[in-house]
């Protein structure tokens, strides 16, 4: 989004705010909480609505751990960082759970459990190793040599803890429960630090200064600050979602094809796929808001393979922006031309895993200054 010099031509009011986040996902909704915990009066800018980015676009699976299944993710990022990602996903969980018991009256979130299966037999000794390396870390996943689904995948992983969730009441719950103040429709176009003191954070509306800014903005992230550039990769997906069913033709969430595929039935008894972008990369590389053909397609196909059962038509089409970090991991540090400035972004398609415990962390960072450990934007120079 761009703010044209009609929009705001630098007369908007000034305000003066404690701590501003920009992004209202549930990423910058979990963070208030925690600045709010922390004693700051918080303000949220969001150039839409509340969750209306890739927050309430996904799947809702909270799955825990990485993308790469275990023992890739040791060989990738080393045992100890592994170890501790999986317990920030695990805390990220129980905080999603703490908001939704505080202030979720519609909010529902069910402890499924979730599948991670193999698409091939090459995917199902990949799943065998990991399930081997999680159980050795003390992670008591299940390991499946056949199909539990009984629908020609090779083998499954079941991690009995996972669970699906509303993602878009889930949300509005951790805003509610901030208590953060929320300026909707309001872009963010420029951030500077030209006082030691306060960032000065402009938008549509208003011209902040802003003594703690945490920017919360993930794929969108490039668009407010160079330094994003070549760390914060836009990257779309796409679901589908089927009418209504007769009857569940699952329970849980399924994973698969190393995490490109992914389904699940809705709280309301629809089949809903995702994924699908593994053949187009290239395409889907794009922070455009619209579905692709060939994605639907394959969307489609896979409807129509793996589950030959459902003949209810698809109801629903969409698309969401990830921001995917350079090295799969999630980003927090501080803007290097800006130390007021924090943020919280690159969560990589698994906001739901890592958000809330990042961002977390992201706000000790901002206002103690505290080492993010494994999340430590630093490590990408
Ligand atoms: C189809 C799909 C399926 C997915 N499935 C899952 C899943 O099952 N499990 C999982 O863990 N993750 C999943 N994800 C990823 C997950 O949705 C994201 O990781 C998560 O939503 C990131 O949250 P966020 O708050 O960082 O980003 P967002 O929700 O994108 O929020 C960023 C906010 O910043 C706002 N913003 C951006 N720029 C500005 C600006 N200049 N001024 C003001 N506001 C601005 C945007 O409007 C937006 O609301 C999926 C994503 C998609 C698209």
């Amino acid at each position: 989004m761009t703010v044209s010099i009609w929009q705001a031509d630098g007369s908007q009011p000034i305000r003066e705010v404690d701590f501003l986040i920009v992004g209202a996902g549930i990423v910058g909704v979990a963070a208030a909480n925690f600045a709010a915990q922390a004693g700051r009066e918080v303000v949220i800018t969001e150039m839409r609505d509340v969750a209306l980015g890739a927050s309430s676009r996904n799947a809702g699976f909270m799955i825990t751990g990485l993308d790469a299944y275990y023992h890739r993710a040791i060989e990738r990022y080393g045992h100890d960082i592994v170890r501790e990602l999986w317990q920030l996903s695990a805390q990220t969980h129980r905080y999603w759970r703490e908001f939704i018991a505080k202030d979720g009256d519609n909010a529902r979130l069910e402890q499924c459990g979730s599948l991670l299966l193999a698409e091939s037999d090459a995917e199902a000794r990949e799943l065998e190793l990991a399930a081997k390396a999680l159980n050795a870390d003390g992670i008591e996943v299940v390991f499946h040599a056949s199909d539990p689904l009984r629908r020609g995948y090779s083998a499954a992983i079941e991690q009995p803890w996972d669970c699906a969730v509303q993602p878009y009441e889930l949300a509005w719950a951790a805003l509610r429960t901030s208590g953060a103040a929320l300026i909707s429709n309001n872009e963010v176009y420029k951030v500077e630090q030209t006082n030691p003191d306060y960032a000065v954070v402009h938008t549509r509306q208003f011209i902040f200064h802003a003594r703690h800014v945490l920017l919360c903005t993930n794929a969108y992230s490039r668009f407010i600050h160079p330094y994003f550039e070549g760390k914060v990769i836009p990257t779309r997906a796409q679901c589908l979602v089927t009418a209504p069913l007769k009857a569940p033709v699952m329970s849980g969430c399924g994973y698969s094809d190393y995490g490109y595929m992914y389904y699940r039935m809705t709280f309301d008894g629809r089949l809903l796929i995702g994924g699908g972008r593994k053949d187009y990369k290239a395409l889907e590389n794009t922070s455009e808001d619209c579905v692709s053909d060939p994605v639907q397609r394959y969307l489609d196909n896979y409807l129509r393979v793996r589950f030959p059962d459902v003949t209810e038509p698809v109801e629903r089409r969409w698309a969401g922006i990830m921001g995917f970090s350079a090295d799969g991991v999630p980003l927090v540090g501080t803007l290097p031309d800006c130390p007021r400035v924090g943020f919280a972004v690159g969560f990589t398609g698994h906001g739901l895993a890592f958000g809330a415990g990042v961002a977390e962390r992201a706000v000790d960072h901002l206002l103690t200054g505290a080492h993010p450990g494994a999340v430590w934007a630093g490590r990408l120079g």
